[in-house]
């Protein structure tokens, strides 16, 4: 679960920020992180402010893609200062990867650090129910087992009254980087179909580009570098 939050972030108080969505899945893997990442790049390039809170428990790979591993984060009165990843200070970070000693290191919290498995859902949600988030982007892949996991992820969201904005379909289909050409690798429109039988707006697909991987991996900004790409325009 990633939260992204736009315009006028201040330090362990998000009171004066505008807008909270949350990034959600249901299952890991899918493309929470790089939709997040992603949508932080497209927003800063429309001149919007956003801070992104990475509570992934499991594999933080925020501070990879923005290239803010190591960053030191420290505390103040109010709890966790978020770090700048850019200089312009558009995009601001708090992760769970920055509290380990160790990249590396698995996060292995219990008590009041980590609830319970799915309770991270639980604890963001209750943490952040009084700033009145906008609602939630789910993120699926076309294979079934993710929709499985998706549409639970979807019932989470209505027990919890937290409004879906809509659903988007990552890694749907292949860009080849010669031709461009998409492909089909798994089956297709299943994020759609879900979108339709949970009667949520459904949003558009991301197709799996080896360009966006690379991005990622070497922390580049892909929106400002491949305005051409599928991928950017479903991502803007
Ligand atoms: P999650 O946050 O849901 O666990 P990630 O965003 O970390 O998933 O994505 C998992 C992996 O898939 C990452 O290595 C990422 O670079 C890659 N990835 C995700 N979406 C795409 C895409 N549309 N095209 C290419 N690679 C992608």
């Amino acid at each position: 679960m990633e939260a992204a939050a736009g315009e006028r972030a201040e330090p362990g108080n998000l009171a004066g920020v505008r807008h909270i969505i949350l990034v959600l899945s249901g299952k890991g893997g899918v493309g929470k992180s790089t939709i997040s990442t992603e949508l932080a790049l497209a927003l800063r390039h429309q001149g919007k402010k956003v801070g992104i809170l990475d509570v992934d428990l499991c594999g933080p790979s925020i501070p990879h893609m923005l290239r803010a591993q190591g960053k030191a984060v420290h505390q103040c009165d109010n709890g966790w200062v978020p770090v700048f990843v850019d200089q312009e200070q558009s995009i601001s970070l708090m992760s769970v990867g920055f509290l380990l000693e160790n990249p590396d290191e698995a996060v292995v919290w219990r008590g009041p650090k980590k609830h319970g498995t799915s309770d991270e859902h639980m604890a963001t949600m209750e943490a952040l129910r009084p700033y009145r988030p906008l609602g939630a982007l789910v993120v699926t892949t076309p294979q079934a087992v993710s929709i499985g996991d998706v549409r639970r992820e979807l019932t989470f969201c209505k027990k919890t009254g937290l409004q879906v904005i809509g659903v988007i379909e990552n890694m749907s289909g292949f860009t080849c980087p010669h031709c461009a050409e998409c492909t089909n690798v798994f089956s297709s429109g299943s994020g759609e179909e879900l979108a339709r039988l949970a009667g949520v707006p459904f949003l558009g697909s991301v197709p799996l580009d080896s360009q966006l991987t690379r991005s990622l991996e070497e922390g580049r900004d892909f929106i400002q570098e491949f305005p051409k790409s599928t991928a950017y325009s479903a991502l803007t």
